[in-house]
């Protein structure tokens, strides 16, 4: 059911898509970030490529992401990307010490989504860069390993590789039903596995990428599912979890529920409460990703407090440190949401019949 759905949204997302240039889709920015051995700076980089094979295939993919609507849909040749990559990483004069994010849009490790030639090419080039300490990729556990992360260290031997890992929840049924992530925690297992079987040997280290608020989830069961699956994370041996609010992207399922005020992303408090819950009972670093905040389309409180907050959430990304909530008078709101939310399992309606 919930595939079926996926496909015929991913179909008409597909047709509506306006194709770009591999120079359009390709960016980069940088900011101050945490990295393993303390606060530096992150270089992110955007590579253009086909696109998320699980987004491709008859699954239609996940249901809150539109990644591939920033994807080629074809091919690229490896020689195109290395030269993309080496203008993007040309602009910045790396002088202290950096992390460098490679996001594909999909899963790095691939060969048909990321040429094999490529993902050589550019970690043999980043380690020539003194400055650079951590090398994060992302993939799908499928495509993890021994052999293939084997081949990504040996290439990189003074850097840390991250291999990230969009777990999203621990609940199996979530995943599946919710998500339509189509892998299980065993696959997820299989692959911290073989990045821990590495450890003796490389400075490799895994991150799990958690979504709060999936669809179909009242607020109250989506603060709980996130400690949750961040708590199952550690215990299993992640190295680092990455929060991840849900925002709305075009032509996904959660946006069409979301256009029909069944879906609403969390509230800002949810994610305070859950870096909070986090700082106290997690060894692990963990980063609460902050890009979609205060906008229509992503967490809200409201209008007063979503700068504030925001803003108080990088501090604590950056020190690991709890935050001290502020006041305003949209909490309330929250608190009332947050209890009576799962009556319905529905969020706007029932804020605005009691608090109209
Ligand atoms: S979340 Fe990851 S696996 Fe799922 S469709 Fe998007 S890129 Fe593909
Ligand atoms: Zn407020």
């Amino acid at each position: 059911m919930i595939r079926e759905l996926a496909l015929k949204t991913r179909q008409r997302a597909i047709k509506r898509i306006r194709r770009k240039s591999p120079e359009e889709l390709a960016t980069s920015w940088c900011q101050e970030d945490l990295l393993y051995s303390g606060k530096g700076k992150a270089i992110f980089m955007i590579l253009p490529t086909r696109g998320c094979s699980w987004a491709l295939s008859e699954s239609g993919g996940c249901t809150m992401c539109s990644y591939l609507s920033d994807s080629l849909l074809e091919d690229i040749k490896a020689e195109k990307l290395n030269k993309i990559f080496k203008d993007l990483i040309s602009q910045y004069r790396i002088k202290e010490k950096t992390a460098i994010k490679i996001f594909i849009s999909g899963s790095f490790l691939n060969p048909e989504e990321f040429p094999r030639e490529s993902r050589e090419f550019i970690l043999e080039y980043l380690n020539e860069i003194d400055n650079i300490e951590e090398i994060i990729i992302e993939s799908r556990p499928e495509y993890i390993n021994k052999k293939i992360l084997i081949e990504c260290c040996n290439h990189i031997p003074n850097k840390i590789l991250e291999v990230s890992i969009g777990l999203e929840t621990a609940d199996d049924y979530t995943r599946k039903y919710k998500i339509n992530k189509g892998f299980t925690k065993e696959d997820f297992e299989k692959a911290i596995k073989a990045i821990k079987s590495l450890k003796r040997n490389f400075d490799i280290k895994s991150k799990a990428y958690i979504l709060i608020k999936p669809i179909l989830t009242s607020e109250r069961e989506a603060i709980q599912d996130a400690i949750n699956s961040a708590v199952y994370a550690e215990k299993i041996g992640v190295d680092r979890i990455s929060f991840c609010p849900s925002t709305i992207h075009k032509g996904t399922v959660m946006e069409e529920l979301w256009k029909r005020g069944s879906y609403k992303p969390p509230w800002i408090w949810s994610l305070i409460e859950i870096i909070n819950n986090a700082r106290k009972n997690l060894k692990i670093p963990t980063i609460m990703d902050t890009s979609g905040l205060g906008t229509p389309r992503g967490p809200y409180n409201c209008k007063k407090c979503n700068m504030k907050l925001k803003k108080l959430i990088i501090e604590s990304n950056l020190t690991q440190k709890t935050i001290q909530p502020i006041k305003c008078n949209c909490y309330n709101r929250w608190a009332a949401e947050k209890e009576l939310g799962d009556f319905t399992r529905s969020t706007n309606n029932i804020k605005y019949q009691v608090y109209g």
